[in-house]
């Protein structure tokens, strides 16, 4: 079998993903025109042009987020955003995914509605896409400031009383430029506390004062660690912190030069824990098989290299012991059989 072939038929585990940024254009298309009709609307237009083109600047690419926004306002268009994606996913022989998503107040449902749909839906997917096991991590957005913060985390700490199961974490991102990580400690100690794990978005821009502070709080996962300098990569090897690397978003963003130069190459060949990602894969036009095509080409892995990284990210995962235990046998089966 040839070597895409392979990474596609593989069983994959997915631990950085967004909900709106995973709409690819073809479900973004389908959901406009059941949303609007036939007739032409501007985001039909807007989706037409993404698959007629191939080539678009992170402006273009980023027209896609408010399309995705507008077409999750309803529970009806979020319940079928999420079963897209988790469709996609599971078409593309991922078996664990964690999706993150920030539950959003709309005209149409408050926030906790927006909570609860997602968690409804996770579990209607259960049945519908059996090869698929979904987690939750809802998003704190820290660029919307400390009191929406706040909201988020007591809904989230009511729907653990029931969900804690699907809920597994926090995830903090939004725009690191525009707001400090100081105000943000308190409302993850609370998470950590109430049994969430952490997984921050760090290092995604250059600064280092933050990074070290962040580092030093902790977390279960750091999100790109892109920026991170040699000091305070030794404190992510002392703490074992493992890191998620998304190849694709991080040159399209131009956060990376190229693919060879991209920090996971150092990360995975001093052996520090490391997944690699999607990030937004309907923003940026990937797959998790995308991903790891790109990793096995550029940094000529071996089925044994990617046999380690789909464990080592099981390990990584929020999963329960049971759970990973499962996921672990299916991969294992895949490669040794
Ligand atoms: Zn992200």
């Amino acid at each position: 079998m040839d070597m895409e072939k392979f990474i596609k038929n593989m069983p994959k585990v997915e631990l950085h993903a967004h909900l709106n940024g995973s709409l690819s254009t073809k479900t973004l298309l389908e959901l406009a025109t059941l949303e609007y009709g036939e007739t032409n609307n501007e985001f039909q237009t807007i989706c037409r042009n993404f698959q007629q083109n191939q080539e678009f600047s992170l402006d273009e690419c980023f027209k896609k987020f408010p399309i995705a926004h507008a077409l999750t306002t309803t529970k009806d268009g979020l319940r079928r955003a999420l079963l897209s994606v988790i469709r996609d996913f599971s078409q593309d022989n991922v078996v664990y995914l964690e999706l993150r998503t920030t539950p959003k107040s709309t005209t149409k449902m408050s926030k906790v509605e927006y909570l609860e749909t997602v968690l409804e839906t996770i579990r209607l997917a259960d049945s519908l896409y059996p090869d698929i096991c979904v987690k939750l991590l809802p998003s704190i957005d820290r660029s919307k400031g400390i009191e929406m913060a706040k909201e988020t985390m007591s809904i989230v700490t009511e729907a653990m009383k029931t969900q804690s199961d699907l809920i597994k974490g926090i995830d903090l991102s939004g725009n690191p430029a525009i707001s400090s990580f100081d105000e943000y400690g308190k409302i993850l100690s609370d998470a950590k506390n109430n049994n969430l794990k952490l997984a921050l978005h760090c290092a995604e821009i250059d600064n280092s004062d933050e990074t070290y502070k962040m580092l030093q709080f902790g977390m279960d996962r750091c999100g790109h660690g892109t920026f991170i300098t040699s000091q305070n990569l030794n404190i992510a090897k002392e703490k074992q912190i493992p890191i998620e690397c998304c190849l694709t978003s991080n040159l399209k963003c131009g956060t990376v030069k190229s693919y060879v130069e991209h920090h996971f190459k150092n990360l995975y060949q001093s052996n520090h824990p490391v997944v690699l990602c999607t990030d937004d894969p309907g923003v940026f036009d990937t797959t998790l098989s995308d991903e790891f095509i790109i990793a096995q080409k550029t940094f000529n892995l071996s089925t044994k290299d990617l046999e380690l990284l789909s464990l080592k990210a099981v390990d990584v995962s929020f999963a329960d012991s049971v759970e990973k235990e499962f996921i672990k046998q299916k991969i294992s089966k895949y490669f040794n059989d």
